[in-house]
C-alpha cells in the first residue's frame, strides 16, 4: 500500500516538496482532532462548574482547532491535488515532446493505441486515484497516531486495546491490498486487450460488410474475441471480490468491535471506579472518532491496488526511444546526397537494403523503380531519417545525417506521399503549418501554384473551410494538392516524392501533375516513380531488386541493357493503351 506513496514520489519530480508539504498539512489538520479531544474532556469535566474563564478557554481551544482544521484542509488540498494535476500535466507534455523526436518505426498501430489509452484513460484514473489515495492514507495514519495518543494519554488499558485493534485492522488492509493487487493487474491488462479487440472489431465492420459471403466462422471469431475479453474482465472482477471479501468484512467487523470494545471497556472501568465520568465520555467519543476515521481506508485500499501497476504502465509508455540530435544546425550552398555502403534491417534479422552506394547531386531528378517490396519506400524513409541505417551511412552535403539536428535536417525536405494527412482544421491552417509565419498572400500563392485555389474558392467559407477529420470533406485529389501546396510553401531544396498509384480521375490527375511540376522545379527530387514520363525524364534512375541496386543510369543508357529496367519499360508500354497515366 505504501508503494503508492513511494511511486508518487518517484514520479513527482519538482512536485516532491509540495507532496511533502501536503502530508505535513494533513498532520497539522489532525492536531485539531487532538484539540477537539481535549476540549471535549474539559467540557465534560467542567460541566457543572462553568465560569467565564473556562468558557473562554474552551472557546479558544475550539476556535484554534477549527482554524487549524480549515488551514490544514485547505493546505493539503492545494498542495496534493495541485501537485498531482501538475505531475500529470507534465507527464502529458513530456510524452508529447518525446513523440516529436521518436523514430518513425515507433509509430506502429499498437504503440499508438497504447499511447492513446495511456494519455486519455489511464492518466485520468491514476491522477484522480493518487490524489485520493495519498490523502486518505496519510489521513488514516494521522487519525491513528493522534487519537491513539489521546487514548493512551487518558487510559493506558484502553489505549492498548485500541492499538491492538488498529494493528489488526492495518494487517487486514495489507492483506486486502496484496490479494487484490494480482487481480487488478490482470484487470488492467484485460481492459487493454478488450479495447484493442473492440477497436479492431469496429474498424473491421466495413470490411465485414463488403464481404457478405465471408466464412461465418471468421466473422464469429472476430465477435468472439470481443466477447471473450469482455467476459474475462467480468470473471476477473468476480474473482477479485471473492478474494478480498473475507478481509473486507473482517476489516469492517474489527472497526465495529473497536468502537464497541472501547465503549464497553470504558463502561466497565467507570463501574470499577477507575475512570471518572468526563474521561469515560471522552474515551467513548474518541473511540468512535478513531475507528470511524479509519473506515474510508477500505475502499481506497482495493481501488488503489491497481494504481502502482498503472503507474508502471505510464512509465513504460513514456519510455519512448528518441532520435539523437547532431550538432549541425545549418548547411550552406547546394547539398548533395550520398548512400555509402548502406544496409538496413527493420527487425535486426532480415536485411531489407543491402550495401547501397550511389550519389544524388543537388538539383538532379532521380527516379527509384523496382518490384513491390524491393525497398523503394525504405530508401525514402532512411533519407528522411525515419530510421537510422544498420550499416553504412547516408551523407547530406558530406555529413552523416546523424550529425544534423533533426529539426534542421527535416527543414531540407518536403515529403509528398500518397497517404496525405490533413488536420481537423481550416484549409489555410493546414497549408500554413509548413511555414507558420507565412502571410495569407503567401499561402494563397502556394495554393494557386498547387492548383488548389479554384476548388478552395468554391467552398462557402473558402480558405476558412474546415477540412473535417483527416481531411474527410475533401476528395483524394484535393487532399493531394493541399499537401503539395504545403510543400510549395515550405520551399525545401529536396523533394521526396511517392508518386500516386491510386486512381484519381484524369482531370484531378492532370492538376496534380501540374502542381508537382511547380513543386519540383529547380529542386533535388527523389521519387518513387510509377509513371513512364517521370522515369524517362529523370537524370538518374535507380533500379532496386530485393534491396540491391541492380541498375543505375539514365533512360538512354538503361534501355540498352538487358534487365529489370527494360522489362519495366516494356510492361509499361504494353499497358499504355489502357493506362492513361503516361
Ligand atoms: P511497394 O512498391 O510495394 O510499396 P517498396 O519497394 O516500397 O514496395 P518497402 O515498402 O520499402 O518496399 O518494403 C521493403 C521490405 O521491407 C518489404 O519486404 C516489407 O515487408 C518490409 N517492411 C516495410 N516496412 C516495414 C516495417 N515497418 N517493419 C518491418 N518490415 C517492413
Amino acid at each position: 500500500m505504501f508503494d503508492i506513496i513511494k511511486k508518487s514520489y518517484e514520479m513527482a519530480g519538482s512536485y516532491k516538496k509540495f507532496l511533502r508539504i501536503g502530508a505535513l498539512f494533513i498532520f497539522i489538520q489532525h492536531i485539531s482532532v487532538l484539540m477537539q479531544f481535549v476540549a471535549m474532556y474539559l467540557g465534560f469535566l467542567w460541566l457543572g462548574e462553568l465560569d467565564k474563564n473556562r468558557v473562554v478557554i474552551l472557546f479558544l481551544i475550539v476556535t484554534a482547532s477549527l482554524l487549524l482544521n480549515c488551514a490544514g484542509g485547505y493546505g493539503q488540498y492545494r498542495s496534493i491535488s495541485g501537485s498531482f494535476l501538475g505531475i500529470f500535466r507534465k507527464y502529458r507534455e513530456d510524452v508529447g515532446e518525446k513523440l516529436k523526436n521518436a523514430p518513425m518505426g515507433y509509430f506502429t498501430q499498437t504503440a499508438l493505441s497504447h499511447i492513446l489509452d495511456a494519455l486519455t484513460l489511464v492518466v485520468k484514473t491514476v491522477e484522480q486515484m493518487l490524489g485520493i489515495a495519498y490523502m486518505f492514507i496519510f489521513t488514516g495514519i494521522a487519525v491513528c497516531i493522534f487519537l491513539l495518543l489521546g487514548l493512551f494519554g487518558m487510559h493506558v488499558i484502553i489505549g492498548l486495546f485500541a492499538l491492538g485493534i488498529v494493528a489488526l485492522a492495518w494487517i487486514c488492509l495489507f492483506f486486502m491490498y496484496f490479494l487484490s493487487r494480482k487481480e487488478v493487474h490482470l484487470l488492467h491488462d484485460r481492459s487493454i486487450a478488450y479495447s484493442e479487440a473492440l477497436v479492431d472489431g469496429i474498424r473491421g465492420i466495413p470490411v465485414l460488410r463488403s464481404f457478405p459471403k465471408m466464412d461465418p466462422e471468421v466473422k464469429e471469431e472476430i465477435h468472439e474475441r470481443v466477447n471473450k475479453t469482455s467476459q474475462e474482465i467480468v470473471d476477473n472482477q468476480v474473482k477479485l471480490e471473492f478474494k478480498v471479501i473475507i478481509f473486507f468484512r473482517l476489516y469492517g467487523t474489527l472497526l465495529y468491535l473497536g468502537s464497541l470494545g472501547v465503549t464497553l471497556l470504558t463502561y466497565y472501568l467507570y463501574l470499577q471506579g477507575q475512570v471518572e465520568l468526563p474521561k469515560a465520555l471522552t474515551l467513548c467519543a474518541a473511540g468512535f472518532m478513531l475507528f470511524g476515521g479509519m473506515k474510508q481506508l477500505e475502499n481506497v485500499t482495493i481501488l488503489g491496488a491497481k494504481t502502482p501497476h498503472e503507474m508502471d504502465y505510464l512509465n513504460t509508455i513514456a519510455d519512448i526511444p528518441q532520435i539523437k540530435d547532431g550538432p549541425i544546425q545549418d548547411q550552406e550552398g547546394d547539398i548533395d546526397l550520398e548512400f555509402s555502403h548502406l544496409s538496413f534491417s527493420y527487425d535486426g534479422d532480415r536485411e531489407i537494403l543491402k550495401g547501397l552506394n550511389f550519389k544524388i547531386p543537388a538539383k538532379k531528378k532521380v527516379a527509384i523503380i523496382g518490384p513491390s517490396g524491393a525497398g523503394k519506400t525504405t530508401v525514402i524513409h532512411l533519407i528522411a531519417r525515419f530510421y537510422d541505417p544498420t550499416k553504412g551511412a547516408i551523407r547530406l552535403g558530406g555529413h552523416d545525417l546523424r550529425e544534423y539536428e533533426v529539426k534542421t535536417l527535416l527543414s531540407y525536405y518536403s515529403l509528398v506521399f500518397q497517404e496525405v494527412y490533413l488536420f481537423h482544421d481550416t484549409i489555410i491552417n493546414n497549408i500554413r503549418m509548413a511555414k507558420p509565419d507565412a502571410t495569407d498572400e503567401e499561402v494563397i500563392m502556394a495554393a494557386k501554384r498547387a492548383r488548389c485555389h479554384e476548388f478552395i474558392m468554391e467552398f462557402p467559407d473558402q480558405y476558412q473551410t474546415n477540412v473535417g477529420e483527416e481531411g474527410s470533406r475533401l476528395s483524394g485529389g484535393e487532399r493531394q494538392r493541399i499537401s503539395i501546396a504545403r510543400a510549395l510553401l515550405k520551399d525545401a531544396p529536396i523533394i521526396l516524392l511517392d508518386e500516386a498509384t491510386s486512381s484519381v480521375d484524369p482531370e484531378n490527375e492532370g492538376e496534380i501533375l501540374k502542381a508537382i511540376d511547380e513543386l519540383t522545379r529547380d529542386k533535388t527530387v527523389i521519387s518513387i516513380a510509377h509513371r513512364l514520363s517521370t522515369v524517362r525524364d529523370a537524370d538518374d534512375i535507380l533500379v532496386l531488386d530485393h534491396g540491391k541496386l541492380v541498375q543505375q543510369g539514365n533512360h538512354e543508357k538503361l534501355i540498352k541493357e538487358e534487365g529489370l529496367y527494360k522489362n519495366f519499360i516494356k510492361a509499361r508500354e504494353e499497358a499504355q493503351n489502357w493506362d492513361l497515366r503516361i
